[in-house]
């Protein structure tokens, strides 16, 4: 049962992991540097469902790498007003432990973050955790078989690591510019300055992505004035979110097989969408007819309608779903900019017309570093690659999860596993599953590495690429799912059970295996 509690400081910044001591480390004299079988990166649902089905395992030795003092990633992070899941509650959150107080059909961050605080609780994951610890290098060594790891906390040794560090936790700002020369206060959307008060200021939010279309509504009426750089209009339809009403959340927790079969109908309604995406792309018109009578019923200004009526296939983009967006933008203080912006001044945005606005306060609503995530950078494979280079032409990855020339390493949400249509927790159970399976192959048969190999990555990529070309997202617009060379590297182009059907059993077939030397089968034995 899931209650609200907040974690006091010494619950979530406990440490007390149980790890053994790697005797190299204490050989000058320098503190010993802790050994363990895992170590996972990130507390969000991929690190912190990694850590739950580790420990349903039995397994105990393992440590769970966080950067912030709390855990929840996305859900700790994006605090801006309004900010809520868009996928039902219901289907959005772990198949294991399944919530029926959630209190609305799309659940506000609030309650979303509780509820991954409550399952660390719950599930006894707290102590294995290491806080304000940012990974910020990671090296396999071939003769160890194992990964050395640079924590802002110290070293560590792993023999398998996951990264769950999420596809969507680098905020990127815009590269504007002049915008570094911006003198009044400017921050993303996921970096909220709650103690900047926006009453009375002139606001430049610049993007109309998901995060945009949920808090504009939110400070529209609380500003002085609200100008909206629009480049690209996302299609949006009516959102229909609505309270869950107690009698059925009574019913949930005292039945919760009711729960779990409102959790698959909503999951196959969610997934016949893929149809549409994937495979008959026509099918998206029904969408753009009831994205249409929702532009056309709540903005009656055919200039402005025009300005927001997208010219691509709806999909191509992100779908967004919103009520209060369109009547928001209407209001008397909010100006819809469609013009570029040339440049940012101290004290004011100039627009590619040569018009200039004074203003305040810039929020970027700019998204994330999706496929050049810093951290590529610093995680180096065999031979002392990087996975910035190894993916320099495009990131891929076998069934988004193993990479050849990166030993033991396990991508959780890695390249392709994106989904514009379900939920991203379906996804990350797909690959818990894969990894346990692999960590079981690798305890029965003694393997001390795995490494996917590279002719099956590459058929694995190839496959990915061809099926990608019919789909919408590769109908030709600029997104975030596609990267510098304008490949799809970010989305599952099919059906999410797929997906789940491939990641069900680790091959060994797939994989060059090396047995445990010996020094690493003292740690192994357990
Ligand atoms: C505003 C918003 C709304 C969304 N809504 C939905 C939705 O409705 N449905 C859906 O399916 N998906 C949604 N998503 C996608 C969402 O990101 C995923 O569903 C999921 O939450 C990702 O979980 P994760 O654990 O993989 O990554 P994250 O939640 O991003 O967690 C990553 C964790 O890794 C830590 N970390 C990263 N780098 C380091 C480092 N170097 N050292 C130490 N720690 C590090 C971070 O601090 C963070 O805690 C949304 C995303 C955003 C931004």
């Amino acid at each position: 049962m899931f209650r609200i509690f907040v974690s006091s400081g010494s619950e979530t910044r406990s440490n007390d992991h149980q790890t053994t001591t790697f005797p190299g480390g204490s050989s000058n004299g320098e503190a010993p540097v802790h050994h363990v079988h895992v170590a996972i990166l990130g507390t969000g649902f991929s690190g912190l469902g990694m850590a739950i089905r580790l420990k349903q395992q039995g397994q105990e030795d393992f440590v769970v790498i966080e950067r912030a003092a709390d855990i929840g990633g996305t859900w700790r992070d994006n605090t801006y007003p309004g900010c809520a899941c868009d996928i039902p509650s219901h289907l959005y959150s772990f198949s294991f432990a399944l919530n029926p107080y959630w209190s609305r059909r799309y659940s506000p961050q609030a309650e979303i973050w509780d509820y991954l605080r409550q399952c660390a609780k719950r599930y006894g994951i707290l102590p294995h955790i290491q806080w304000n610890s940012e990974l910020q290098d990671a090296s396999w060594k071939e003769d160890e078989q194992c990964w050395h790891i640079t924590t802002s906390q110290g070293q560590l040794l792993a023999n398998i690591l996951i990264l769950g560090n999420g596809a969507l936790s680098e905020p990127s700002l815009p590269p504007i510019p002049g915008i570094e020369r911006f003198e009044g206060v400017l921050f993303h959307s996921a970096q909220w300055k709650h103690d900047y008060d926006l009453t009375g200021k002139r606001v430049a939010v610049i993007g109309t992505g998901a995060s945009a279309i949920q808090f504009v509504p939110h400070i529209q009426p609380q500003v002085a004035h609200l100008s909206l750089f629009l480049r690209t209009p996302p299609w949006i339809i009516p959102r229909l979110d609505h309270p869950i009403p107690d009698w059925q959340r009574t019913l949930y927790r005292m039945l919760p097989i009711a729960q779990r079969f409102v959790r698959s109908k909503i999951y196959w309604e969610r997934e016949l969408l893929a149809l549409g995406f994937v495979y008959r792309t026509e099918m998206m018109q029904n969408g753009m007819q009831i994205a249409r009578r929702h532009l056309e019923k709540q903005i009656p200004d055919p200039e402005l309608r025009a300005k927001l009526t997208p010219k691509y296939t709806m999909g191509c983009k992100r779908v967004l779903l919103s009520d209060d967006f369109y009547p928001a933008i209407t209001q008397p203080n909010v100006e819809v900019i469609s013009e570029r912006i040339r440049e940012v001044r101290a004290h004011s945005i100039v627009t590619e017309d040569g018009r200039e606005q004074e203003i305040d306060t810039i929020i970027c609503a700019t998204g994330f570093h999706v496929t050049d995530a810093p951290l590529h950078q610093h995680v180096y494979g065999r031979g002392g690659q990087s996975l910035a280079d190894r993916w320099h032409t495009g990131q891929s990855a076998y069934l988004g999860t193993t990479i050849s020339g990166f030993p033991n390493l396990f991508l959780l949400i890695g390249p392709n596993t994106g989904l514009g249509h379900n939920s991203m927790v379906y996804m990350i159970e797909a690959q818990l599953s894969y990894i346990l399976d692999c960590m079981r192959t690798m305890d029965s048969r003694k393997l001390g590495t795995v490494e996917v190999r590279p002719e099956i990555q590459e058929v694995f990529d190839n496959e990915i690429q061809r099926r990608m070309q019919g789909t919408v997202w590769n109908s030709g617009c600029a997104s975030w799912y596609l990267d510098a060379h304008g490949h799809n590297t970010t989305l599952w182009p099919g059906f999410t059970f797929e997906f789940r059907r491939r990641t069900r059993h680790f091959d060994a077939k797939h994989y060059e295996i090396i047995t445990r030397q010996v020094s690493a089968t003292a740690r192994n034995a357990r």
